[in-house]
């Protein structure tokens, strides 16, 4: 397992409830995200209807899941969760609809994995708050329509680009969510230790923010981790030293990255003198699957500047010498 995998991670990551903001105000950082949907819930609110469809997009491990659910307390509903793969057949989807309540949130996470059939359930669903259903077979087959309660659907995805465009157009509001600040990672990581009832140091907790990525999922899995640390090498209490030899032991570099980074690095920098290289040939080289790298390695990598994507392939870029020491190749 990667200690600083964006992706949800064993009964941890999962089960841990207490952790998560309920509200709007506990929820740090995604300003801009946070004061729109404040003024769309307000409105819903005061015309008394639900709000309307929202997509959330961005890379994993940023709050979508949480967002969703603080949408729906905010409302004063409940949300119903599913995911694009769970839901195979026009009919799965048609007995998830009709089991809402009047203005629930429906979360539908990975959306753009729904398939076509699925997806031509959804439009009138979202449109009209009805179904399309056909009984039947052969020449005596008919179409009846079914009403749905008022509903507001929570898409999330990492891959907006792969959502079709009807299914897109179809969202009255479009959020997309990035990596956190150090700062808020830190806020974030001191309102976690104080759920769990550990003394951090402001010094121990910006180390983590800073090797958390950007990201609030993998901010709370180093703190998880540095506290067993503090617990077993030292007197429960999170230092900045023990931050610092945790995460060394946890082989996570001061700018969040772990052997996977690495090896991918050194490969294009060692094998092809940083680039430009295709996709396909750094995924040969370090034995990972290209989808894998493009969307789990690449995109922190891509975010703090270490490479560039040009039309001839990736690049390593001065700043990523930098960091590991190393002279840039000239020309
Ligand atoms: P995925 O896309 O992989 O489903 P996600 O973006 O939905 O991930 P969440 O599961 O919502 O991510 O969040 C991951 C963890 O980070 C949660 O445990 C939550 O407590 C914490 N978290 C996320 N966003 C925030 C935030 N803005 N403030 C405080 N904690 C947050």
């Amino acid at each position: 397992e990667r200690m600083i995998s964006a992706e949800a991670q064993g009964m941890e990551d999962t089960l841990d409830q207490s952790i998560r903001p309920n509200n709007l105000k506990q929820y740090i950082g995604q300003e801009k995200v946070k004061s729109n949907l404040h003024v769309f819930m307000e409105a819903a609110r005061m015309r008394e209807e639900c709000l309307d469809h929202v997509l959330l997009y961005g890379p994993p491990g940023l709050g979508k899941t949480t967002l969703s659910s603080i949408i729906a307390n905010e409302m004063g509903v409940q949300m119903r969760t599913t995911s694009g793969p769970a839901i195979e057949r026009p009919g799965d989807l048609a007995a998830i609809l009709t089991a809402l309540e009047p203005g629930d949130v429906l979360f539908i996470d990975e959306i753009h994995r729904l398939n076509r059939m699925v997806e031509e359930v959804l439009y009138p669903a979202m449109e009209d708050f009805c179904l399309d259903i056909v009984i039947g077979k052969g020449p005596t087959a008919r179409s009846v329509r079914l009403d749905l309660p008022p509903f507001t659907l929570v898409g999330a995805t990492t891959r907006a680009g792969m959502l079709s465009a009807p299914l897109r157009d179809r969202f009255g509001v479009l959020a997309r969510l990035e990596y956190y600040t150090e700062s808020e990672l830190a806020i974030i990581i001191k309102r976690t230790a104080e759920i769990f009832e550990t003394e951090i140091d402001e010094k121990a907790a910006v180390e983590i923010a800073r090797r958390s990525r950007g990201t609030p999922r993998i901010a709370n899995r180093l703190l998880r981790r540095v506290r067993d640390f503090a617990q077993v090498k030292g007197d429960g209490i999170i230092t900045l030293e023990l931050a610092q030899n945790s995460l060394e032991q946890l082989q996570v570099d001061r700018l969040g990255l772990d052997h996977i980074d690495h090896k991918l690095l050194f490969g294009m920098i060692e094998k092809y003198r940083g680039g430009p290289v295709g996709i396909e040939t750094i995924s040969a080289t370090i034995g990972e699957e290209p989808d894998t790298i493009e969307d789990v390695y690449e995109p922190y990598l891509l975010q703090i500047g270490f490479i560039q994507r040009t039309p001839r392939g990736r690049i390593v870029t001065p700043a990523c010498y930098q960091h590991f020491n190393m002279e840039v190749p000239g020309p």
